[in-house]
């Protein structure tokens, strides 16, 4: 088949727009959706300025999405003054698996020239995944505390590298499985809160939304200018823009609920092109309804945590409740 857009050979059919479009036209449609996300999403402030830029901390994983979303935004902001960019990595500490995405990681950053800090679950708190897993004090998923001791990560190291904004590389997969996870559980709170904290615009961004998010006291605000590719765009941008990508999976990964949510995802799309737009186009706008009803952080009685001094709404934060089981064991 021919590009719709040149003629050239196409390399991918996206069966939900009907386009044909060749290995340029592809990257171009990438990079076009990214910067129109930021765009809409308002992620460049008006206050911004060459004397105090805005700082974006990239989560990078050097995965296919993180890698090929600080690739795009290095290339689009690279000569612009008020934007900085810093790439943070996590090791968590499992074995095989993390050391070569952290190669792809520094890789990456060195060719681009971007400053680039890691941290690991064995620094911060003493632990390792894979111990993790095998201790399993809680009787819980290994990402269930992968993800308490990488979101604890994240936001302290995006506060001491100055960030104003967090960006991950969730694509528009991730997202309409996480929408249709959060519908599925009937957890409007949830809703909301997917607003306030990732989904909704900034002030001055110019897309359809008619709300913007309310700025969060307790939590770096965090944006996802990926999340409206597809994720084999991504994994094909990666491919024909000879990028350093890690493919491997990793070997804890099974969040068998997700996993169900992935394969029913894949029916619909397949029988549907455009499910997974649709679902995130109706969902914005009910997380937006939501997020008026129930509000966003700035609602919840936030302390700190008597050990940590992490935001919680507990007397002890969730991370240090894990640590304190896992060193029971
Ligand atoms: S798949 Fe799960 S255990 Fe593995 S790095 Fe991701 S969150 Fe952690
Ligand atoms: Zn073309
Ligand atoms: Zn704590």
């Amino acid at each position: 088949m021919e590009c719709d857009k040149c003629g050239s050979d196409a390399v991918l059919h996206a069966a939900y727009s009907g386009l044909y479009l060749c290995e340029d036209h592809l990257c171009r449609a990438v990079e076009k959706r990214l910067r129109r996300r930021v765009r809409e999403d308002g992620l460049v402030p008006d206050g911004a300025t060459p004397d105090d830029p805005e700082t974006w901390v990239i989560g990078l994983s050097g995965g296919k999405d993180s890698v090929v979303l600080t690739h795009i935004l290095h290339d689009v902001f690279e000569r612009d003054p008020r934007i900085e960019i810093v790439a943070l990595s996590i090791h968590e500490g499992i074995e095989g698996y993390r050391d070569k995405s952290l190669e792809a990681c520094e890789e990456l950053t060195d060719d681009l020239g971007i400053r680039h800090e890691v941290v690991s679950y064995e620094s911060e708190f003493g632990v390792q995944m894979d111990d993790v897993v095998e201790d399993d004090p809680e009787g819980m998923a290994a990402c269930a505390y992968c993800g308490v001791f990488r979101r604890d990560v994240l936001s302290r190291y995006a506060e001491e590298l100055g960030a104003d904004k967090l960006l991950t590389g969730h694509n528009l997969d991730d997202e309409a499985e996480t929408a249709l996870m959060n519908f599925l559980e009937g957890d409007v709170d949830q809703i909301a809160k997917h607003f306030e904290s990732s989904l909704g615009p900034f002030e001055g961004g110019d897309g359809p939304a008619e709300r913007t998010r309310e700025p969060q006291d307790h939590h770096i605000p965090r944006a996802k200018p990926l999340r409206d590719v597809p994720e084999k765009e991504i994994a094909l941008y990666a491919r024909f823009r000879d990028l350093p990508a890690h493919i491997t999976e990793c070997p804890h990964a099974a969040e068998a609920y997700r996993g169900e949510i992935q394969d029913l995802m894949l029916g619909l799309e397949q029988n549907h092109p455009g499910t997974r737009h649709s679902i995130m186009a109706g969902y914005e706008k009910l997380a937006a309804l939501a997020a008026d009803a129930y509000g966003g952080d700035s609602e919840t009685d936030f302390g700190e945590c008597d050990n940590c001094g992490a935001p919680t709404a507990r007397d002890r934060c969730r991370k240090c409740n894990l640590l304190e089981a896992l060193e029971a064991v």
